[in-house]
C-alpha cells in the first residue's frame, strides 16, 4: 500500500521520459528520480531510520523536495512538511511535536534552524544530499493503508498548530478521485508549483507522479505571475493549485499583459474563500480552465469540487449562485450539515459542515483532546459553517469561529465581504467582530483601499445598505495598507481582532 510504488511504476512505463523540470529544463527523469529516491531510503536505514519514524523538509520549492518525499515514504517513514516561510522557532516547535528524527531544508534556511534544534540537518541540493541520493536502492518497504505517510501541520490560523495524520490510503482514496472529479492527468501534462509543497500541492505531486505527468517547478521557487504565464505558455498543457489570492493576482499580470493563458489546461483553486467578483473576472479573462476544491488538511485535496463545466457556463440559470458554492462532494466522501453534537440538520439549514469516508484523517497527531473535538459520531466536524441545496451544491458561509453574533443574531462576514468588495474603491476587506457591551459584537471592516481611490464610510454604508440588511452593516471602517495574511494567502483574522484589543 506504500504510496511510493507509484514512483516505482511510473518510472517502470516512463522510464528516461522527463519527469522534473527547473523551470523548462528537464533536471530529473522518472528513472533517475526513482533511483534517487530509493538511494535515499537506502542512506536513511542506513542511519538508524525505522519505518514510522518523522522525517522533516523544511524547505522552499525545488527539485529535491519532490526526491526527498519518495525517498522518505519508500523508507516507510513518515514526511512532515513545514511551511519554509515560519520563523525557525515556529519550525522548532513542529520538530519537537512531531518528533522528527532529522530535516531536510534549504540551504539559507539552515544556520538559523541549527540555531534553535540539534536534530540532523542536510540542505537539499547539496553535496552531501546528492550522496545520500546515491548508490543501490532500497526496495520498497511495506506499508497499510492505515500507516501514516504525511504529518501536516494546520498554519494555525484558528490556534496552535495541530499534526494531521494523514496516511497512505487516505493519499490513494483521494487521488483516485482527482483526475476524475478535479483534472484529468496525463502523461502529457505538466504540474506547476506555483503554491507550496509543503501545503496541500506536496499531495498534489503524489497525485501527478501516479498519473506520470513532469513536474514543473518555477526558478523563482515561490509565485509570480509572469513567470506563471511564460512557463505555461512555452510547456503546457499545464495544471497548477492556486489560492484565490493567487488566481487575483494572475489575473491582474494577464490582463496587463495581454496574454491570455496560453499552455495552461486547469487552475485548480480553494484553500480559502474565492469571491465571486474575482473568479467572474478570472473566467472573463481565460475561459473555462477553473475548477474550485473545499478541503482542508483533515481530508485532504477535496471535499467538494465545483467542476470546470459549474464554473464555466454562463448561461446556467444558476450560474452565478453555483459560482459563489463550492460545489459538491467527492465521489468517496459524504457531507452533511449539522449541530455542534453531530447531528444532522435538516436540508436547506444552515449549520456545520460534517465530512465522513475514505480521505478523512483518523486523529490529530498525540492530541487525543483536538481529536475528540473534530472528529464526532464517526464524522469530521470541519469548523466550517455553511448549508447544502437541493442539488447537493455546498455553500461556505464562514468558519464557525468567525461567525459574529450580534444582538443574538448571526452574521457571516464572508456575505459583508462580498458586498463590499463590489464597490470601485475597495480593494480587499476582511469583516471581523468587535466586542460590545450592548450586542455581545458589532460588525467592523478592515478595508485596502484600491489605489487612487479614497475610503469613505458614509459612501461604503450607503453601499451595504443598499444591498444587505441593516444590522449586517460595519459600524466601523478601518483603512490598512495591507491586510495580515499567512503565506498561503489566507487573512489573519485573529491579528485583526489583536488589532482592535490595542485600539481599546
Ligand atoms: P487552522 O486549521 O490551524 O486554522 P488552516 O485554516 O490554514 O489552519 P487548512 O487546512 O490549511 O487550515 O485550511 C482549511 C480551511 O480553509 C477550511 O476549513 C476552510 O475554512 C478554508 N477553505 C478551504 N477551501 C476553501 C474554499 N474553496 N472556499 C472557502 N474556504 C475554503
Amino acid at each position: 500500500m506504500n504510496i511510493a510504488h507509484w514512483l516505482a511504476r511510473t518510472a517502470q512505463v516512463a522510464g528516461d521520459g522527463p519527469a522534473i523540470l527547473m523551470g523548462g529544463e528537464v533536471v530529473e527523469s522518472y528513472a533517475r528520480f526513482h533511483a534517487r529516491a530509493g538511494a535515499l531510503a537506502r542512506s536513511l536505514a542506513a542511519d538508524g531510520l525505522a519505518p514510522g519514524d518523522r522525517v522533516a523538509i523544511f524547505s522552499r520549492n525545488c527539485p529535491d523536495y519532490l526526491v526527498a518525499m519518495f525517498g522518505i515514504w519508500a523508507a516507510g517513514a513518515v514526511a512532515v512538511p513545514i511551511n519554509a516561510k515560519l520563523h525557525p522557532k515556529e519550525a522548532a516547535f513542529i520538530l519537537h511535536d512531531s518528533g522528527a528524527a532529522r530535516v531536510f531544508t534549504s540551504a539559507d534556511l539552515t544556520a538559523a534552524l541549527a540555531a534553535e534544534t540539534g536534530l540532523p540537518m542536510t540542505a537539499l541540493h547539496s553535496d552531501a544530499f546528492a550522496a545520500l541520493t546515491t548508490g543501490a536502492p532500497l526496495p520498497v518497504a511495506d506499508r497499510q493503508a492505515t500507516d501514516l505517510a504525511w504529518l501536516f501541520y494546520t498554519s494555525g490560523t484558528t490556534g496552535k498548530p495541530k499534526g494531521v495524520q494523514i496516511t497512505h490510503g487516505m493519499i490513494a482514496a483521494t487521488s483516485t478521485c482527482y483526475p476524475i472529479e478535479v483534472d484529468p492527468v496525463s502523461p502529457a501534462d505538466a504540474a506547476l508549483y506555483a503554491a507550496p509543497m509543503s501545503h496541500g500541492a506536496g499531495l498534489y505531486a503524489a497525485i501527478h507522479v501516479r498519473m506520470g505527468a513532469r513536474h514543473m517547478v518555477p526558478p523563482s521557487g515561490g509565485f509570480d505571475p509572469a513567470e506563471v504565464l511564460a512557463l505555461s505558455a512555452d510547456h503546457g498543457p499545464t495544471s497548477m493549485f492556486m489560492a484565490p489570492t493567487m488566481v487575483r493576482r494572475l489575473t491582474d499580470t494577464a490582463r496587463a499583459t495581454g496574454q491570455r493563458g496560453d499552455g495552461i489546461k486547469t487552475i485548480v483553486y480553494g484553500g480559502g474563500p474565492m469571491y465571486r467578483a474575482d473568479i467572474e473576472e478570472a473566467v472573463d479573462w481565460f475561459g473555462p480552465r477553473f475548477v474550485q476544491i473545499y478541503g482542508q488538511g483533515e481530508c485532504p485535496m477535496a471535499i467538494t469540487a465545483l467542476s470546470r463545466a459549474d464554473v464555466a457556463d454562463r448561461s446556467h440559470p444558476r450560474w452565478r449562485e453555483r459560482l459563489a458554492s463550492v460545489g459538491r462532494a467527492q465521489s468517496l466522501v459524504e457531507v452533511a450539515i449539522g449541530d455542534a453534537e453531530a447531528r444532522p440538520l435538516p436540508p436547506g439549514e444552515i449549520g456545520e459542515i460534517m465530512v465522513r469516508g475514505a480521505p478523512v484523517m483518523p486523529g490529530y497527531w498525540r492530541n487525543p483532546g483536538a481529536t475528540a473535538k473534530a472528529l464526532k459520531d464517526g464524522w469530521l466536524m470541519t469548523g466550517d459553517v455553511g448549508h447544502l441545496d437541493a442539488d447537493g451544491y455546498l455553500t461556505l458561509a464562514d468558519r464557525s469561529k468567525d461567525v459574529i453574533i450580534s444582538g443574538g443574531t448571526n452574521i457571516y462576514p464572508r456575505e459583508v465581504e462580498e458586498v463590499l468588495l463590489t464597490h470601485p474603491a475597495v480593494h480587499e476587506v476582511s469583516v471581523v467582530g468587535r466586542p460590545s457591551e450592548e450586542w455581545g459584537e458589532d460588525v467592523v471592516a478592515f478595508v485596502v483601499a484600491t489605489p487612487g481611490q479614497t475610503l469613505d464610510p458614509a459612501t461604503l454604508d450607503a453601499h451595504c445598505l443598499s444591498q444587505i440588511a441593516r444590522f449586517k452593516r460595519p459600524k466601523a471602517y478601518y483603512p490598512l495598507p495591507d491586510l495580515p495574511k499567512n503565506n498561503y494567502g489566507k487573512v489573519l483574522k485573529t491579528e485583526l481582532r489583536k488589532l482592535l484589543e490595542d485600539m481599546t
